[in-house]
């Protein structure tokens, strides 16, 4: 139910797990989902207002559908610092490694080497990622999550 969430927190290099990641159908489901988050020592987000209630000072309720707002409320506890990382797969949570050539070569969606970037791939996706336009765009959407940083917010002061 977080899933761009999810993602968002993967590319600024946070180490997260999502439950859609689980075998689904799950009765229990709620119960592993804290006992996951108390073993591995992780923060459970939610949009379940009871699982947060269950999962006491080890759990956030987050409202809503908007992933920025459900970072700002991170952000505001202290918990996240919003900073484009580009080290870790942002649909499978692996820590990326620096691309070789052949993988560069091999996967027909990227620039061209010689474009200068530098590439950095999940060895369990097989996805390769680079800093460029998408990347640029996303660390300014983080950029501008930074309290005192929103444009919008320093226009509005006198
Ligand atoms: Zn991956």
């Amino acid at each position: 139910m977080l899933g761009t969430l999810t993602r968002y927190l993967r590319f600024m290099g946070y180490d997260t797990r999502s439950a859609s990641d689980l075998p689904s159908g799950n009765p229990g489901e709620d119960s592993v989902l804290l006992r996951i988050a108390r073993e591995e020592g992780r923060i459970l987000l939610t949009r379940d207002r009871e699982l947060a209630r269950r999962g006491g000072d080890g759990a956030i309720h987050l409202d809503g559908r908007d992933a920025a707002a459900q970072l700002s409320t991170l952000i505001a506890r202290g918990l996240v610092e919003p900073v484009l990382a580009m080290d870790r797969c942002s649909l499978c949570n692996t820590p990326l490694r620096p691309a070789a050539a052949t993988e560069v070569a091999g996967a027909a969606y990227a620039p061209p080497a010689e474009a200068g970037f530098e590439f950095y791939w999940c060895v369990r996706c097989g996805k390769l990622y680079w800093m460029g336009s998408h990347g640029r765009r996303l660390a300014e959407r983080f950029r501008r999550l930074h309290p005192g940083e929103d444009p919008e917010q320093t226009r509005r002061q006198p």
